[in-house]
C-alpha cells in the first residue's frame, strides 16, 4: 500500500491505534466495526492542512458549512445499525466526506448514498476513487426522499438531523430493516434506531447526539 494510505506521523497506524483503543474505551465493542475503524485512512477524507488532526475524536470542517462527525460517533452509528445481524444493501443519507461511506462500504455489499450539495458529492467520488473503493452509488439529491430507485434498504443510516423522521425513508425501509438516525432540533437531538416490522415501526431511544441539520432541498454548489 502506497505510504499515502498507510500514513506517517500523526496519520501513523500508530496514531490509528490509539484511536481504536479510545473508541474501544468509550464503548465500542463490535470487532468488525472496530477493524473497519483501522483500516480506512481516515486523513484522507479531510483536507490535507488538517490531516495531522484527523484521528483526534473530533467533528472537523469540511466546507459547506458542514463537518465530518467524530470518529466515536461514526462507530457508534454504525455499530447501532449493524446490531440484530448482517446486512446487504444499505442508504446513508449525508455523504459529507465520504468517511462514513466508506466505513459503510467496508462492511456490506452495495452503499447508496445521498448529499445536497453536489460539490461535496463530487469530491467524495474521487476520494473513493483514490482509495479504491468500488461498491458505492451516490446521488445529489434531497435526502428527505431517499433513493425510491433501490429501495428497499436493509439498513439507512441518516448523518444529518431532521426535526421529524422523513416517511419516505420510513418507507423504503426492508421488513426487519433499521433505520438510525438523529432526530431533533439543534440543542436537543437525540439518535434513534427504528426497526421494521411489517408496517409497524418499533423506535429505540439511544443517546443524546448534535449534528448540522437535514435541510430541505438541493444546494447546487
Ligand atoms: N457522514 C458525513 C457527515 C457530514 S455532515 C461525514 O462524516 O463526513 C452531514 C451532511 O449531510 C452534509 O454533507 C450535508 O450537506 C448533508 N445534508 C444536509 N441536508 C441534506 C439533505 N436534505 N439531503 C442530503 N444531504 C444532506
Amino acid at each position: 500500500m502506497s505510504k499515502r494510505f498507510v500514513g506517517s506521523g500523526m496519520t501513523s497506524p500508530r496514531t490509528r491505534d490509539r484511536m481504536l483503543r479510545r473508541l474501544q474505551q468509550d464503548g465500542v465493542k463490535s470487532p468488525a466495526v472496530l477493524e473497519a475503524m483501522r483500516a480506512v485512512p481516515r486523513h484522507l477524507f479531510v483536507d490535507e492542512a488538517l490531516s495531522s488532526r484527523a484521528y483526534d475524536d473530533t467533528a472537523l470542517p469540511i466546507g459547506h458549512g458542514q463537518t465530518i462527525s467524530q470518529p466515536y460517533i461514526v462507530a457508534r452509528m454504525t455499530e447501532a445499525l449493524f446490531e440484530g445481524g448482517p446486512l446487504r444493501r444499505v442508504l446513508e443519507v449525508g455523504t459529507g466526506s465520504g468517511y462514513q461511506t466508506a466505513i459503510l462500504a467496508s462492511l456490506v455489499e452495495q452503499v447508496y448514498s445521498v448529499e445536497r450539495v453536489e460539490a461535496l458529492m463530487r469530491l467524495a467520488r474521487s476520494r473513493f476513487m483514490l482509495i479504491g473503493i468500488r461498491n458505492i452509488r451516490l446521488k445529489h439529491t434531497d435526502g428527505h426522499w431517499g433513493w425510491p430507485d433501490y429501495a428497499p434498504f436493509e439498513g439507512i443510516m441518516v448523518t444529518a438531523a431532521p426535526r421529524e423522521i422523513p416517511k419516505e425513508l420510513l418507507q423504503q425501509l426492508a421488513d426487519g430493516g433499521r433505520l438510525v438516525i438523529p432526530v431533533g432540533g439543534f440543542h436537543a437531538q437525540r439518535l434513534q434506531r427504528v426497526t421494521r416490522r411489517g408496517n409497524q415501526f418499533d423506535v429505540e431511544d439511544l443517546e443524546a447526539v448534535k449534528f448540522v441539520p437535514l435541510r430541505i432541498g438541493n444546494a447546487s454548489a
